[in-house]
């Protein structure tokens, strides 16, 4: 393509009518060129004249040397193939194309390892390597949660992470926006974030816990204070006081307020394609009758006491009754919901997390799921270090896998929600072995729907993911490897040993990843089990070999990567 500071080749767009993200694939492709030898490359449209690398996002409609190779009901599928003197990209989508350029940058040497931090060589000449390879998703949607608009370390901007995810071949941005009442950062940001995702071709679904924003209390509480749950405040085993933030999901008024308030968003913001409506972040929740379904509870010992603990498992066979009871109305008040919302946007979905009250395995009693909802089990807690079968055992752990199994019976988007990032501020949450076993189960069991939190950024956890999502076989070490050899120049290899030395250290302890917050100046935890141990113990040794690194890198680019 370019020998000695001199461009050879074209690139040429196959597309007659190409779409957004195959333009873009063709425009990153030129970017990247000269940003590794200062060559610019002609684009061009229509068939290849000379040496070239073609661009397709047709599929089986596309150029005839790669479009048997893609299968048609696969649209995130790519290929990369040379024949001749050509080298052709082809997608099965736009969005695909793309993928199939940054496979191709990534061969030519380039690192998209962190947002907002590429790594690109210097060349003054580039040949493209001979290819015949397609690459087909395992997990068909693969989505990343991102808390927008603040400074998540050590991420720019949201744009960034939209780029990173393009790059690394997710299809689906996740803002949460968590907010009472209308999602105003959400609409002042928009436009912008649209925008980088239909350059991409990326898909959108806006939300978190938003019960609060299609139900906000200092808009409704007054004149109908039966929109919201009913608890029992002194604990004395009456339930009397109407409270938010959580709602009485069975009252009438409150279900029609939530589909109105939905459509209005979705009217004004059209380019959503999923939107969230996920309980409040504490587990408090109506206990009406309607809504427990006539389970009582005067009887139940001890469970008010357990009212606030955030995402965790019921403590108490008490309280996993109730919330059973109360997940089933959720269901129910889920698919009502979706019903009133697809009568005005009949493609949008309606989604859901199985998470603290209604973190419960589904019961036959529940009704399945409409086919405009998705649902989400968030694994948490669990044990972090842990598969999520095999061994060692956690029966944690598996209290998730019949999670995960009983709602996939109810509905065909069902997923999992994981915790690849850390939001405790910890870099240090070496998981790479256990994401890499679990979704090599998880894929086993049938799961094709992958989401991941995002607080703090572990930049192995997540590299390694976005590539196991594709191919679960892919031995996690190697991967671990490709990324310090893209991202830490000459420090690779001891980068290389430090991870791996972390990694087998923490494999196998139990404990839940939060819990190693206080050793990064987060909130104080009670727990104090292997996992965190282990870290607190080790911490002065692994302290000392990063500065040890950082002491013989000259390489400022590197430097500046270590001190993270
Ligand atoms: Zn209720």
């Amino acid at each position: 393509m370019v020998k000695d500071g001199v461009g050879l080749g074209t690139i040429v767009i196959a597309d007659k009518f190409p779409d957004p993200p195959v333009r873009f694939a063709a425009e990153e492709l030129k970017r990247y060129i000269f940003e590794m030898s200062d060559v610019i490359l002609p684009v061009r449209r229509g068939a290849a004249r000379g040496p070239s690398v073609v661009i397709s996002s047709a599929g089986k409609a596309g150029p005839k040397v790669t479009s048997g190779a893609l299968p048609s009901d696969e649209e995130d599928a790519y290929c990369l193939k040379s024949v001749g003197r050509n080298l052709y990209l082809s997608g099965a989508s736009p969005r695909a194309a793309l993928y199939a350029v940054y496979t191709f940058l990534e061969k030519l040497g380039c690192g998209f390892c962190v947002p907002g931090e590429d790594t690109v060589p210097r060349k003054r000449s580039i040949t493209a390597p001979h290819l015949n390879m397609l690459e087909v998703p395992a997990f068909e949607f693969r989505s990343h949660i991102d808390n927008p608009f603040r400074d998540p370390f050590p991420i720019e901007g949201n744009v960034a992470v939209i780029d990173w995810l393009a790059k690394n071949r997710f299809n689906w941005y996740h803002p949460v926006t968590n907010c009472t009442g209308e999602p105003e950062f959400y609409y002042r940001h928009r436009e912008l974030i649209s925008s980088q995702l239909a350059k991409r071709g990326l898909c959108l679904q806006v939300g978190g816990h938003t019960m609060q924003t299609w139900l906000p209390e200092n808009k409704y509480f007054a004149s109908h204070p039966e929109y919201y749950s009913l608890v029992d405040e002194d604990g004395e085993g009456a339930e009397s006081v109407r409270k938010a933030p959580s709602a009485c999901i069975s009252s009438p008024g409150g279900r029609r307020t939530v589909i109105r308030n939905i459509c209005n968003f979705l009217d004004r913001c059209p380019e959503v394609d999923a939107v969230d409506i996920w309980d409040a972040d504490m587990v408090c929740y109506c206990h009406c009758s309607k809504c427990l379904q006539g389970v009582t509870t005067s009887r139940m010992d001890g469970w008010r006491k357990r009212g606030q603990l955030i995402g965790a498992y019921a403590e108490t066979l008490e309280e996993e009754i109730l919330r059973s009871a109360y997940t089933s109305s959720f269901i129910g008040f889920l698919n009502a919901v979706a019903r009133g919302v697809k009568k005005k946007h009949p493609n949008v979905v309606i989604s859901s997390a199985i998470y603290g009250q209604t973190g419960v395995p589904s019961l036959y009693s529940c009704e399945k799921l409409e086919n405009n909802v998705a649902l989400e089990v968030a694994h948490l807690p669990r044990d972090s270090f842990v598969p999520l079968a095999g061994e060692p055992r956690s029966e944690l752990n598996r209290r998730w896998i019949a999670t995960d199994l009983t709602w996939m019976e109810k509905g065909d988007r069902v997923g999992v929600y994981e915790y690849y990032h850390s939001w405790t501020g910890s870099v240090v949450y070496p998981q790479v072995n256990v994401i890499a076993e679990d979704l090599r189960f998880l894929h086993q069991i049938g799961v094709r729907r992958i989401v991941t939190d995002q607080g703090g950024w572990s930049p192995t956890n997540i590299y390694a993911a976005a590539r196991l999502l594709w191919n679960p076989n892919k031995p996690w070490h190697d991967l671990i490897k490709d990324f310090c050899r893209r991202y830490y120049g000459r420090a690779a290899a001891k980068m290389e040993k430090y991870w791996l030395n972390l990694e087998d250290g923490m494999r196998g302890k139990e404990g839940f990843f939060g819990e190693l917050a206080p050793i990064f100046g987060g909130q104080p935890y009670e727990g104090h089990r292997e996992s965190r141990s282990w870290l607190l113990s080790k911490r002065k040794h692994f302290v000392k070999r990063l500065k040890a690194i950082l002491q013989v890198t000259k390489d400022p680019v590197t430097k500046r990567r270590l001190e993270r």
